[in-house]
């Protein structure tokens, strides 16, 4: 398989303030991950380019985009929301987190690689249409899944979140869209405290107790979004890939594995070779615990590269 890691340094300027979980630290223990297991020689390194504002607009509106603007601080931090701390780098990452999605689904569409991992920050799929929230700024799968409806002419694409947190935002941009399949599993109760959507032909919520572990995580994926994915038969799968359900990370409650990452990596893998050609664009999103954030995405890149 032809895997590309796109990423920018510009991703590490995005500074949250010591002590935020949501840091460049994060970026830095998945690239250490990939040198000291040996994988970074195998790897094809693209560096993103700084999403346009039309490819924004696709998904968010032109009061978000201004206010985005407006907020971002010539020096020191602002806060968008208690939890979205935003610098004079910020701006510059996010771009590159949203045009990193966008590029990914390019050299799909083109042939040049079979999947791509997406190593960017902010994360992205709490932001709705006309929020930020939640350490997001822009939806970054939201705009690659978008370019790849309104630019490349797909017809049906699903997009996978085993993020812990709802992605509010994701259901948001796409509700009522017929061309998209949107499958989530997350805690619930829990941030970001959004009544769990209503499920539908194009909505898989699946929400589990704070308790679940290993067996309720796996049954939702071979009970409710393996069928679902057989159904719609989709051209293309997004993965948001948050790593925050992981048992060594507190951001959470429940409680998966390193093998629990790799199954569902494996499943996913495998129903895009039954509809999608085997096209994937996984995206980063959460994952605090820097050891088993850079496990878990090494092993990730692993399944995708077809190495393990
Ligand atoms: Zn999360």
């Amino acid at each position: 398989m032809s895997t590309a890691y796109i990423s920018h340094p510009d991703c590490h300027a995005h500074d949250t303030g010591k002590g935020h979980p949501e840091s460049a630290l994060r970026l830095s223990a998945i690239d250490d991950g990939f040198i000291f297991s040996g994988l970074w020689d195998f790897i094809r390194g693209v560096d993103a380019p700084e999403v346009t504002q039309t490819q924004l607009m696709r998904v968010h509106t032109a009061k978000h985009l201004a206010t985005m603007d407006a907020a971002m601080p010539q020096q020191g931090y602002a806060r968008l929301d208690p939890d979205t701390v935003v610098s004079p780098g910020t701006m510059k990452a996010a771009k590159r987190a949203a045009g990193a999605v966008v590029l990914a689904v390019d050299l799909l569409m083109s042939g040049e690689i079979d999947n791509a991992f997406c190593g960017v920050r902010p994360p992205g799929h709490h932001a709705e249409s006309n929020r930020a929230l939640g350490f997001c700024v822009y939806n970054n799968i939201a705009v690659g899944a978008a370019h790849a409806l309104e630019e490349h002419g797909l017809k049906k694409i699903a997009i996978l979140d085993f993020d812990v947190h709802q992605g509010n935002g994701t259901e948001d941009i796409f509700f009522g869209d017929d061309r998209v399949l949107y499958c989530s599993i997350f805690q619930h109760p829990f941030f970001p405290y959004t009544p769990p959507p209503e499920n539908s032909e194009r909505v898989v919520s699946i929400p589990l107790e704070a308790t679940a572990k290993s067996a309720e995580f796996r049954s939702a994926v071979n009970d409710h979004w393996l069928p679902a994915l057989e159904r719609f038969q989709p051209e293309m799968i997004f993965i948001s890939a948050g790593f925050d359900a992981h048992r060594d990370d507190d951001m959470s409650y429940v409680s998966l594995t390193d093998a629990d990452f790799k199954w569902v990596t494996e499943q996913i893998v495998r129903m895009a070779g039954l509809s999608a050609s085997g096209r994937i664009v996984s995206v980063l999103e959460g994952g605090y615990e820097l050891q088993s954030l850079a496990r878990c995405v090494e092993t990730h890149m692993r399944v995708l590269m077809g190495l393990s």
